[in-house]
């Protein structure tokens, strides 16, 4: 197996790039820790793909250094920056076999004995049994673990991936996210990708950064962005949010206090804006999975302590794993709950009251200026 490799970290300093009038990414500081798995998520055009091409030197940034380590690399070409890209087509080269397209890089370096870090290299990416064949003998997510094998080889500091994954089904999708988080783990170098798919970032990075027209919105672990997102776009681009509109009452000691539809609710201070005061408005959300429903005829029964706001549900759908409710509130119109181990449960039927109640820690507050995405 291969040795861990040393990383490096990636800073970016006031990074930005314009076409003729056009601002694909606006000036940028971020900084990828070494040897993590870091992802730059966003909707198509939000300018990730550029950010990425510019760590690469495939793309010559308007203004801003980019730094691989200790090293400004800002002028220097692709092939002398300590870094290797997969994209997308895995461009392997047809005529030649899968052990001869992983050594392509040791050879053009001039490496006499190739065999052992090829060796290694297949069994790393789990191809051993498969040198010999030609890529089109392969599927596409091994064509893709090829892919990996052979930008890995030279030991880039830092691999690019470009929507590596964006041309598998679904199910091989869901596989070579493990398999490549398991490669990140394995070889220890700092990981970019990029995707739009928020599962495929939530479930293989250690980082994301939320990009939106050209800016990251918000970067943090995927959990934290997950639970206290902190604009509605991040709130909405990964998930469902349930934004509540809400006048805040109260502001100390630690907790904020909120009057929604008719009813109170409470959330911790550190999950709303700083400048959150008494007389302000917010935004305040929930996620669907963190809410439960009782019947209003069983309301006794909501221990206390909860948020809760009555309901009136419209519709439900078994999907397997969860019931997913949609109920009409004073709090909101179209309020979605998803619940589990509920298959057919009495009380919970559309046209039902029910009071819908969650942990005043699971909710987070909004700046209400902002458009509800
Ligand atoms: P996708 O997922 O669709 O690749 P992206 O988030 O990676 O999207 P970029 O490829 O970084 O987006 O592009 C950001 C914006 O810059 C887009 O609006 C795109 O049209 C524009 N853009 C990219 N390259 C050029 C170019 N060479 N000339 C002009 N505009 C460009």
């Amino acid at each position: 197996m291969t040795d861990k490799q040393a990383g490096g970290d990636v800073r970016l300093s006031g990074i930005s790039k314009t076409y003729g009038s056009f601002t694909a990414v606006h000036p940028l500081d971020l900084t990828v820790p070494e040897g993590s798995f870091f992802a730059l998520l966003g909707a198509s055009g939000c300018g990730k793909t550029t950010t990425l091409r510019m760590i690469a030197g495939l793309e010559d940034p308007t203004t801003g250094t980019v730094r691989l380590g200790d090293k400004d690399v800002t002028a220097l070409p692709p092939h002398k920056r300590p870094v290797n890209t997969v994209f997308q087509s895995y461009a392997l080269f047809p005529h030649l076999n899968i052990y001869e397209n992983v050594a392509f890089g040791l050879r053009r370096r001039g490496v006499k004995s190739v065999k052992k870090q090829v060796d290694d290299m297949l069994e790393l990416v789990q191809l051993g049994d498969f040198a010999q064949r030609k890529p089109h003998q392969l599927s596409g997510g091994q064509q893709q673990r090829v892919a990996v094998a052979r930008a890995l080889i030279n030991h880039p500091q830092v691999l690019l991936l470009d929507e590596p994954l964006g041309a598998l089904d679904l199910k091989l999708r869901r596989q070579m996210q493990l398999e490549l988080k398991r490669i990140q783990t394995e070889v220890g170098i700092t990981f970019v990708h990029v995707t739009h798919d928020q599962e495929e970032a939530m479930t293989m990075a250690d980082t994301v950064a939320v990009m939106n027209g050209g800016r990251v919105e918000q970067l943090g672990a995927p959990a934290e962005l997950y639970e206290n997102p902190r604009t509605t776009f991040v709130a909405n681009f990964l998930g469902t949010s349930n934004l509540i509109e809400a006048e805040v009452v109260q502001s100390s000691g630690g907790e904020v206090v909120v009057t929604a539809g008719g009813g109170k609710l409470r959330l911790p201070a550190g999950r709303c804006p700083d400048a959150t005061t008494a007389g302000g408005r917010l935004l305040v959300g929930v996620r669907p999975e963190k809410i439960s429903l009782t019947p209003v005829a069983d309301a006794d029964a909501v221990p206390a302590g909860r948020n809760s706001v009555t309901g009136r549900i419209l519709d439900s759908s078994f999907i397997g794993v969860s019931t997913q409710y949609v109920v009409e509130s004073p709090a909101g119109k179209g309020l979605e709950v998803y619940a589990q181990n509920v298959e057919h449960r009495a009380g919970l039927e559309p046209g039902a009251e029910v009071v819908l109640h969650w942990n005043p820690e699971h909710t987070f507050g909004l700046d209400a200026a902002q458009a509800i995405d």
